[in-house]
């Protein structure tokens, strides 16, 4: 509460994961011994007297939490912290962004841009495209001297190309206030479509994830040159979000599927900061489609039914 009565419009509690509690065996306190209900319920009404007493002192806060919240506290929580790290935490272990698969119409997320644990200076546009894609909020973490860092030995020096990143970072977040906000923002996460036509890039990675040791192994991982995503909003809205975070042109082949029974069809545009080109007024699905993608660049392919049926053609 020190930190709203200051003016803070966010305030986080860091290090509890998602609000887990721990089991207690402590006689003094006013609980059950061990596991119990009374976890739950005790954090729900610790969370629930903040809202109330926030909400007497300002009009609009967001009370935050470490790591995806347990789904019982979404009604109380403002946004949450993810650490979205691109490299799995071993060779056999791949991270995928299930939670937002599943919540994420119903909680903002938001996700920092540090020390993405790789040796090239494209790590940083990586991490910006992979956070974006997954419909999380961009926040940097900053290193030595306030720059952005790659991490990967923790010694937190600047990584290379700062401005260049940072000018990716605003297109990012252009992007997603502007005209993918409403699948990157309130959409609901889909199954991704199939991508092909694009080629991967090998990154040295440090797969041990905090902190990085004198002679631990590198590791390499090969990533698509293009991160993508799908996303529905309503009935009839589906969006594509494909990030080349490369200073390479791509040029993306997308597998456009109904992810309903409808046979209606769908007209299919692309959007970047450079406006709209329609591809197809009226597309019968499954097809493919070829994207044309400029160095650094965010493009949403949206696939919207809104013909009527009695258009369908025989
Ligand atoms: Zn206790």
């Amino acid at each position: 509460m020190g930190c709203f009565n200051l003016g803070a419009d966010i305030v986080q509690i860091d290090a509890i994961l998602g609000f887990q509690a721990n089991k207690c065996y402590s006689k003094e306190h006013n609980h059950s011994l061990g596991i119990g209900k009374w976890m739950h319920e005790h954090i729900f009404n610790f969370l629930n007297e903040i809202q109330k007493q926030a909400a007497r002192e300002k009009e609009e806060f967001l009370f935050s939490t470490e790591g995806a919240p347990c789904e019982l506290y979404i009604p109380l929580l403002g946004t949450y912290d993810s650490r979205r790290d691109f490299f799995p935490t071993s060779i056999t272990q791949q991270n995928v962004p299930l939670f937002n698969y599943i919540y994420h119409p119903y909680i903002l997320g938001f996700a920092g841009l540090g020390y993405p644990d790789m040796d090239a200076p494209e790590g940083l546009f990586l991490k910006a495209a992979q956070i974006i894609t997954e419909g999380f909020f961009i926040n940097l973490v900053l290193g030595q001297r306030g720059k952005m860092t790659l991490g990967l030995n923790k010694s937190y020096d600047p990584a290379p190309c700062q401005a260049e990143a940072l000018k990716f970072i605003k297109l990012c977040i252009q992007v997603q206030r502007d005209y993918a906000r409403d699948y990157l923002i309130f959409g609901e996460m889909l199954r991704p479509v199939a991508m092909g036509n694009v080629p991967t890039l090998k990154f040295k990675a440090n797969f041990n994830p905090w902190p990085f040791r004198e002679g631990e192994e590198i590791h390499s991982i090969e990533v698509p040159a293009v991160l993508h995503s799908s996303w529905r909003v309503g009935p009839q809205k589906i969006g594509h979000i494909l990030a080349n975070y490369t200073d390479d042109y791509q040029e993306p082949i997308l597998k456009l599927v109904n992810y309903n029974s409808s046979i209606m069809p769908v007209r299919v545009q692309c959007i970047s900061i450079k406006g709209t080109e329609v591809i197809a007024e009226k597309m019968l699905l499954p097809q493919k489609i070829k994207v044309k993608m400029e160095p650094r660049s965010i493009m949403l392919v949206e696939q919207l039914q809104r013909i009527s049926a009695k258009e369908i053609p025989n």
